[in-house]
């Protein structure tokens, strides 16, 4: 089975960039209306994230024809991320780029050299770049972080 594929209502933008850390592919579009977000998901066959009552009340979702998840409004992003990983039973994968969404492919030091920031340069010696948008990662303090924040959850 292909693993789930998601989008995530206008207020969860931070819960989107964390599914991408965890490696599941996030769809976010800032300002969204429910009723684009819910189009959306039905065209792409991805699960609906909200925090919002009422898209719980529209006829697709209570019917069943696009599947939808319930998330904690008030909780932190990795409180939410946590959340939707336990209640659907997903395991982390390997992480994408938490901008857009895209496969990260590992880089040659070399090929960085100029776009890294000198320090990061000088003190990593992996570096990854999205696919699709050329974002640039290495295993500095925020990647880090969010690593840590990920294991502690799970
Ligand atoms: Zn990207």
């Amino acid at each position: 089975m292909p693993p789930p594929r998601f989008f995530c209502d206008a207020m969860l933008g931070g819960l989107s960039r964390w599914l991408r850390a965890a490696g599941y592919d996030a769809a976010f579009e800032y300002g969204i209306d429910d009723g684009s977000l819910v189009r959306s998901a039905a065209e792409q066959g991805r699960i609906v994230l909200s925090s919002d009552g009422g898209v719980f009340e529209r006829n697709v979702i209570k019917g069943g024809a696009v599947r939808a998840l319930r998330v904690p409004r008030a909780s932190p992003p990795v409180e939410q991320l946590a959340f939707v990983l336990r209640t659907l039973s997903l395991v982390r994968c390997a992480p994408r780029c938490m901008a857009c969404g895209g496969e990260l492919r590992e880089t040659s030091k070399l090929e960085v050299e100029g776009r890294a920031p000198p320090r990061s340069y000088a003190a990593y010696d992996r570096f990854w770049t999205c696919a699709v948008c050329n974002k640039l990662y290495w295993h500095g303090t925020h990647w880090s972080r969010i690593t840590k924040a990920l294991e502690a959850m799970s």
